[in-house]
């Protein structure tokens, strides 16, 4: 198959749709704007409804003993907790580690790999085909898969909707040493947000949380913050005043955005949370990445062998990414916007879902999908 496909975006989404597409025979060139391996503001819980498709597709490390996790801790902002045991369950890898990993593949298996900030993507409706422009070069494609992430340059100059609203979570990460069960993913509320906390390789723990911006803007500096509105609930008091922080500063990230989007934007087959955002705390944002790039990829490989046309293949893409999808999405948002909603209905949510482990596992349910293969 000579197709030529250009990747923009090389997180999970893009470069398992990359080495796919790349085995498949396909000629792919991948433009990530950093260089691996760096981290992300990321949970860095993956759910194990990928984890027989990673196996199988030789797209895990081998040689770490990654935690394998399968109860799910809440707390409120009082403290209060229940545990329960998640069926799926699922395991940990920092984004570091898994993406370097992952791009070390693809170039094992001929992707190529660039370095670099995609400004424009122009589809030419003559010849049918599309222009890459990369730092002033144009590179032609017969397909473009855009898996750009939650928020991009580019989503401006696409004018997508989503844009048009301010968005106001922001992210924050650390990776920390402390005593942490290898087998337990624990939800600590406070108001205004959460942190989740779970281990990964090398015996680290993996810290990273979701607050309201206003919140940040009020008391000044993430530390204030963090004493301030985190430290309420003593569970994360006790992991912050104990824990051994690895990181000089966490990470960051504003403008989070859990807005609708459209899987197939300018043509363009658009993957991860490119196409669509769930709430990080269903904890299966990276799933659904992988499981798009395996969707994108594996009906470009449908539509190429049968000869169906770019129609066919972006009529189909919608179709199959709307059912895999969109009723996760919709209720990731809903829980979103209960939790970030006023005090009352947060405490009320979260209380609901401490007291109750019929409601809680209901949402887990709600929020995860089939296991791939
Ligand atoms: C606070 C928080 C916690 C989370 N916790 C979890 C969790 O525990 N478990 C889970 O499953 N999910 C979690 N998620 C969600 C998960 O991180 C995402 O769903 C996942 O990373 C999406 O992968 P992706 O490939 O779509 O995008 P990304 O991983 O964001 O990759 C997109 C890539 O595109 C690149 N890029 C952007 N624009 C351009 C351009 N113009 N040119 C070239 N490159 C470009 C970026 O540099 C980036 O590397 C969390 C999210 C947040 C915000």
């Amino acid at each position: 198959m000579s197709k030529e496909i250009v990747v923009v975006g090389g997180g999970l989404a893009g470069l398992i749709a990359a080495i796919r597409l790349q085995k498949a025979g396909f000629t792919c060139t991948l433009f990530e704007k950093k260089t691996y391996p760096f981290h992300r503001v990321c949970g860095e819980y993956i759910s194990n409804e990928v984890f027989p498709f990673l196996k199988k597709e030789h797209l895990l490390p081998t040689n770490l003993n990654l935690p394998n996790i399968n109860v799910l801790r809440l707390s409120s902002v009082s403290g209060k907790t229940t545990e329960l045991s998640l069926d799926l369950g699922g395991f940990g890898i920092s984004r570091y580690t898994f993406d370097h990993f992952l791009a070390q593949q693809a170039r094992n298996y001929g992707v190529e790999i660039i370095h670099a900030e995609v400004d424009k993507i122009i589809f030419n409706e003559e010849k049918k085909n599309f222009s890459v422009r990369v730092g002033g070069a144009f590179h032609q494609a017969d397909q473009v898969i855009g898996s750009f992430g939650k928020r991009s340059k580019l989503d401006a100059d696409l004018q997508r909707g989503f844009m048009n609203k301010r968005s106001p979570y922001v992210g924050v990460k650390y990776h920390i040493r402390t005593q942490h069960p290898d087998n337990t993913i624990a939800l600590h509320n406070f108001n205004g947000g959460y942190c989740g906390i779970s281990n990964i390789e090398e015996g680290k723990s993996t810290l990273c949380y979701l607050v309201h911006r206003d919140l940040l803007k009020k008391h000044k500096s993430i530390h204030e913050l963090e004493k301030a509105v985190l430290f309420e609930n003593l569970h994360l008091q006790n992991i912050f005043s104990s824990a051994e922080f690895l990181f000089e500063k966490p990470e960051t990230i504003n403008e989070i955005s859990f807005e609708t989007k459209e899987p197939v934007c300018n043509h363009m087959l658009m993957a991860g949370d490119a196409a669509g955002m769930i709430a990080p705390l269903c904890g299966n944002g990276m799933a659904m990445a992988i499981h798009s790039g395996k969707l994108v990829s594996d009906l470009i490989i449908e539509a190429t062998k049968n000869q169906h046309s770019n129609s066919w293949l972006k009529e189909m893409y919608t179709k199959q990414w709307e059912n895999l999808f969109a009723g996760r999405l919709r209720t990731g948002r809903l829980i979103q916007h209960y939790l970030f909603g006023s005090e009352w209905s947060s405490r009320l949510a979260v209380s609901l879902a401490v007291n109750s482990k019929f409601i809680a596992n209901f949402i887990v349910r709600r929020t995860h999908g089939e296991v791939i293969q």
